[in-house]
């Protein structure tokens, strides 16, 4: 009985005992769920592994199945399988046992974190390994999304940054790095202020703070700046991220660099107000900014002056060199002329080869004049084109406000007019406008009218001066030299005249009168039997360029009956040079008819005698300039002497030209110059005086 007792007590107390435990592992089994926590224990000597229920859930494994340790490797997906099968041999060695591997569960794969110690019983000898394991799917699913999203942060093309809500930048992508220039320790815990320029309106961040404070977005043009100090415009995305209370928590900001379409956009304004060529002002951005030159200058009261430059031969070098050297040719003259002034003037290029320069204030009169002789000696500096050395030099014209003109067009007008002027000076020199410039205006347009009426009522008549043989003093030939007859002027020299015809076309009627009255006139001297004379006919640039010309000329050779050698023809270098294949084309032709061709004025102009020489030329016209002071100006007379020993050279005939005493005649003769032209011999005249004086008969009239 008190056995039974005891027995009975005994079992009532392993019945407390027994739901004290049971209690506690219930207990255990719920706080192992709450916290997604299992339990495992591995007995090493028999390799028999004990789960919890909550290791069971996590594995996807039905309660109760008996396991080993392979089974459990077995649920590891074999790119880490080894990883965690290191990591337990190591343990098992002492290694702590702390790791986060995958496992594969009914196909889908899930995260876990174990941590183990091991057991030894009381001999001290390895039992096994008692540890926990907790599913951390969803935390490493976030923490693969930060990692995402971190990473499109980082590589985006997008340059990016993230703010708190104070605007101190926490995070910048290399992207935002790279086109400010800053690196991420500048940028982080600074304002993006620090990135501002001057050159967004405040106006527009204004706006920018309260859309976002309103809409949460915002998206516009900034221009900021970068370390470098280069200003670039910017595409910009800039957002609010809120709490879940609604308050800003941070903003986010993504930036696209659109200086290149900007750029693009520029440079279509640009060409809009440029020359393509050179890159100067064009006519359009020229007149705009003249009329906003002259407005300051009434304002304030000062002087500016225009430059109107044209250059000289410019049309040869382009027609003889090709369009290519003639660009190049503009680009280093606008390089020059930059170069000459302030870079308040204004310098355009109005067309073709002719450019205008503002100087947007002077102080004195001369100070324009000084500008103007500084372009004239920089243009007329060589230029090194395509390896060749060209020369150029230009006529300037100047207008200065407020004496010239108050307004851009009179004021250009004036400038224009004394380009004019400065051309007719002889080039590469520069005039100011005077009233008396416009009288001249006035008197070249009164001219030019009555010199159409010239041509249809034949007010013109031919004057000869002699050519002499400078060994024997014997004539040998006369020159024609046209005079116009004028109603009320009376005998208007060639000087004043020529030029007008040349520029309105009227000179091809004048030049064909001239030929056929020349012509004529040596057939008239032929038959009265006076002298062995050759004549001499200037022929102007047009003429040289009328088809028609060659043909004119062999019929007038045949109805005057005149021989080979009869009929010289007198060009300038500078026609010459005009258009050099067709006029060597025509030039040739003209010799076939026996015609004689001289270079007039040689010496004046740039030519060298070896391109002289590719054209059939048998004469050189001594210009009159070099005669002039050939014994006093010692200069003039080596020119003389050079150029009559290179025509020497090169079996040209030279003929000295304004041969006026003596000593020149004695000077040029002894230098071997073939036949002379000059007032010691006598004055252009008409042909009824020499026919008189040739024949002994007395002059009539
Ligand atoms: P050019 O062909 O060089 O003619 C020579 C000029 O020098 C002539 O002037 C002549 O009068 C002048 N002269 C001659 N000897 C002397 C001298 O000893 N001393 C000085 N001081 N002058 C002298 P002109 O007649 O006034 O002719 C001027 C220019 O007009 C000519 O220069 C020629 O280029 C052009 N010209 C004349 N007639 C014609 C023509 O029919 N057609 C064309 N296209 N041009 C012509
Ligand atoms: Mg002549
Ligand atoms: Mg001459």
């Amino acid at each position: 009985m008190c056995r039974n007792m005891e027995e009975a007590v005994n079992e009532v107390k392993c019945q407390g005992l027994r739901q004290a435990l049971q209690q506690s592992e219930d207990r255990l089994r719920h706080v192992q769920a709450i916290a997604q926590l299992g339990s495992w224990y591995l007995d090493v000597r028999q390799n028999r592994l004990t789960w919890s229920d909550e290791t069971y859930k996590i594995f996807g494994v039905p309660p109760g199945e008996p396991l080993c340790y392979e089974d459990f490797l077995a649920r590891i997906p074999p790119e880490d399988r080894a990883r965690v099968d290191a990591a337990w041999q190591a343990a098992l060695k002492g290694a702590p046992y702390d790791i986060e591997h995958r496992i594969e569960v009914d196909g889908q794969i899930k995260w876990v974190h174990e941590k183990a110690d091991l057991v030894f019983d009381a001999a001290g000898a390895l039992q096994g390994g008692v540890g926990t394991v907790q599913d951390i799917t969803e935390r490493k699913r976030a923490e693969e999304a930060l990692l995402l999203f971190a990473s499109v942060f980082e590589k985006s093309g997008e340059a990016a940054i993230v703010t708190d809500r104070d605007k101190r930048i926490i995070a910048a992508n290399p992207a935002f790095v790279a086109m400010t220039g800053y690196s991420p320790a500048e940028l982080i815990g600074q304002n993006p202020r620090i990135l501002a320029s001057q050159q967004t309106p405040r106006e527009t961040y204004r706006q920018m703070w309260e859309t976002l404070e309103r809409e949460g977005y915002w998206q516009g043009e900034l221009w900021n700046r970068r370390k470098n100090g280069e200003i670039y415009p910017q595409w910009a995305a800039i957002s609010s991220i809120r709490n879940p209370d609604g308050k800003v928590s941070h903003y986010v900001g993504s930036f696209n660099d659109i200086s290149e379409r900007k750029a693009a956009e520029e440079r279509i304004r640009y060409l809009a107000h440029h020359d393509a060529l050179t890159g100067l002002a064009n006519r359009h951005s020229f007149e705009s900014r003249l009329e906003q030159a002259l407005l300051t200058a009434q304002r304030e009261q000062i002087r500016i002056a225009v430059l109107f430059i044209d250059l000289d031969r410019f049309k040869t070098i382009n027609d003889t060199l090709g369009h290519p050297v003639g660009d190049r040719l503009l680009q280093e003259v606008a390089r020059r002329l930059q170069a000459c002034v302030r870079a308040s003037d204004i310098v355009a290029r109005l067309g073709g080869d002719e450019f205008v320069v503002v100087l947007s204030h002077i102080v004195e009169i001369s100070d324009a004049a000084a500008v103007a002789d500084k372009i004239l000696k920089s243009l007329a500096n060589a230029y090194e084109i395509d390896g060749r050395q060209l020369y150029s030099a230009a006529s300037i014209g100047i207008g200065v406000f407020p004496t010239d003109g108050i307004d851009g067009v009179s004021l250009m007008k004036s400038a224009d007019t004394a380009l004019y002027h400065a051309k007719e000076r002889g080039r590469n020199n520069f005039q100011f406008f005077t009233s008396a410039m416009n009288a001249a205006a006035a008197e070249r347009l009164t001219l030019e009218r009555e010199l159409r009426a010239a041509v249809q009522n034949r007010q013109f008549e031919l004057h000869y001066q002699p050519q002499v043989v400078a060994a024997s003093g014997r004539l040998c030939g006369v020159e024609a030299l046209v005079r116009w007859r004028h109603p009320e002027l009376g005998l208007v020299p060639p000087d004043k005249f020529i030029p007008i015809a040349e520029e309105t076309g009227l000179i091809e009627a004048i030049g064909a009168w001239v030929l056929e009255e020349a012509c004529r006139q040596l057939g008239e001297w032929r038959r009265a039997g006076i002298g062995d004379l050759q004549m001499a006919v200037n022929l102007s640039a047009r003429q040289l360029r009328a088809a028609d010309l060659v043909a004119t000329v062999r019929e007038l050779i045949a109805r005057h009956g005149l021989g080979e050698g009869d009929l010289e023809l007198e060009i300038t270098e500078s026609v010459a040079m005009a258009e050099p294949s067709a006029a060597i084309d025509r030039l040739h032709a003209l010799r076939a008819l026996g015609v004689r061709l001289a270079i007039d004025d040689f010496g004046t102009g740039y030519s060298s005698l070896a391109y002289l020489k590719r054209l059939p030329i048998q004469t050189l016209k001594l210009d009159r300039t070099f005669v002039r002071d050939i014994e006093t100006d010692p200069n003039d007379a080596a020119i003389s002497a050079a150029s009559l020993a290179l025509a020497k050279s090169l079996g040209l005939q030279v003929v000295a030209e304004g041969v006026e005493n003596a000593a020149q005649r004695d000077f040029l003769a002894s230098r071997g110059c073939d036949v002379l032209q000059g007032y010691l011999f006598g004055k252009p005249a008409p042909a009824g005086e020499w026919t008189a004086r040739w024949s002994g008969k007395p002059t009539a009239g």
